[in-house]
């Protein structure tokens, strides 16, 4: 039998948890589903800062964790994976807040042990691989690469370079726009100040990378000339990419990647929510305005969802600074060569995906995309590289066993 709540919200990071708190301190029945052990999504990972530690211990709102959703059993009922068994969670309304990855695009040796996504070492690094002495390179996109680099530093790491691919003239607004709020500001400081101790270049961006002798030899292009630099780990991501997928298969309107919601964070869908960064990149602020609002309205509280939206009118304005401060140079689309893994899954290279027009007949022809990351890290770079939209999503949205879909039948 299926379980059920009022309200049930997928994903447990910042936007999942104000949108929980908000509807359980309303008096709904709530439950909250994720993927990681603990709450607290990709930024605060288990250790969630004042006030909302506390807010969210008296919500006590009840969690499945280690819990993937990876589809729906009607309009209402979700359906989740949990150790290896298929659960349904039945709901009248819905919220989404799925969170966001790193955008990893293709050139020569991106697939390599020791290239990881920036965020992806940070990760590692807070999970407790010991960086003390080792050399880093930072490269990619987006404020996310500054922040690691910061706590790459104060990890022991030797981070030769933080490489921006956005121009220093192109980060003006956005840099504008965090002297102008406090918060932001001396947050800004503190990565300022820490990345002292390296190098930070704007315009520069990687070329390829070998491993030669147990280390890595990344050549960069820095401005009109290209610089090789030994190092153990090159963290590279260039920006983040919206989790759209479970959106999507609940039928929910997706524009340029992003979920399409109203003031109140409807989305397209009748009883669906959506908040956070599959709205739109916009940092943590923005998804707690976000999930507030959607936790307020999905309750029955328009009056408190209405007075949110200041937070979240603010949230949709950084967006679009940082969607034009990190935008992408087309340089980076020339990058991988015909011999480049574009699907790391299944080992497809750029030359195999000539002459195709759409991603499903490349799919179909090569299985790009059909291993197990389901095309989230190749459909984007294949989006990017090769002006090639990524297919429709389908059930399940990620592997899951047999006996989980025999289990569901
Ligand atoms: C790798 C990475 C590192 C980052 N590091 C920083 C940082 O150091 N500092 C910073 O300011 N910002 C960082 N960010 C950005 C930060 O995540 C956002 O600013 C903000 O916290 C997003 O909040 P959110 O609730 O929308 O998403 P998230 O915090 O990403 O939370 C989404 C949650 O949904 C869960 N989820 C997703 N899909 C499913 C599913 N199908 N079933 C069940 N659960 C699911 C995930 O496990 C996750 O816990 C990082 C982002 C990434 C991708």
């Amino acid at each position: 039998m299926a379980e059920r709540a009022e309200i049930v919200v997928v994903g447990a990071g910042p936007a999942g948890i104000a949108a929980a708190c908000a509807a359980r301190e309303c008096g709904r029945s709530v439950r909250v589903v994720d993927e990681n052990p603990h709450a607290g999504g990709q930024i605060w990972r288990g250790e969630l800062p004042q006030p909302w530690r506390t807010r969210w211990e008296q919500a006590a709102v009840p969690m499945q964790a280690g819990a993937t959703a990876f589809g729906f059993a009607g309009e209402q009922t979700l359906l989740v994976e949990c150790e290896g068994r298929a659960m349904e969670i039945a709901f009248e309304r819905l919220i989404v807040a799925t969170g966001a990855r790193e955008r990893l695009l293709p050139f020569p040796g991106w697939t390599l042990p020791g290239v990881t996504g920036a965020g992806g070492l940070q990760a590692l690094m807070k999970s407790g691989l010991d960086l003390a002495g080792r050399r880093v390179v930072v490269a990619g996109s987006g404020p996310l690469l500054a922040e690691a680099g910061a706590s790459l530093l104060a990890a022991g790491a030797l981070v030769a370079i933080v490489a921006e691919q956005a121009s220093f003239r192109q980060m003006i607004p956005f840099l504008g726009r965090i002297a102008a709020r406090r918060g932001k500001w001396t947050q800004a400081l503190r990565i300022a100040s820490a990345l002292r101790k390296t190098r930070y270049r704007a315009g520069a961006w990687p070329l390829s990378v070998e491993r030669r002798d147990g280390a890595l030899s990344v050549t960069l292009r820095l401005g009109p000339r290209r610089e090789v630099i030994e190092c153990d780990y090159l963290a590279c991501g260039f920006g983040l990419l919206g989790n759209t997928e479970l959106a999507q298969l609940a039928g929910c309107q997706v524009v340029n990647g992003c979920v399409v919601v109203d003031e109140h964070q409807r989305t397209s869908v009748l009883g669906i929510y959506c908040a956070g960064e599959p709205v739109g990149i916009a940092g943590v602020e923005s998804a707690l305005a976000q999930g507030l609002t959607a936790g307020y309205h999905a309750a029955g509280r328009e009056d408190l969802a209405t007075a949110c939206t200041p937070g979240r009118d603010r949230g949709r304005r950084f967006q679009r600074v940082l969607a034009e401060a990190f935008a992408l140079r087309p340089e980076l689309k020339e990058l991988a060569t015909p011999d480049t893994i574009i699907c790391r899954c299944e080992d497809v290279r750029l030359g195999e995906l000539a002459g195709f027009l759409t991603w499903r007949e490349a799919k179909l022809h090569t299985r790009c995309g059909m291993g197990a990351c389901q095309g989230r890290v190749c459909g984007a770079a294949l989006e990017f590289v090769a002006g090639m939209p990524a297919a429709s999503v389908r059930p399940p949205l990620v592997p899951v066993s047999v006996g989980v879909l025999a289990g569901e039948q």
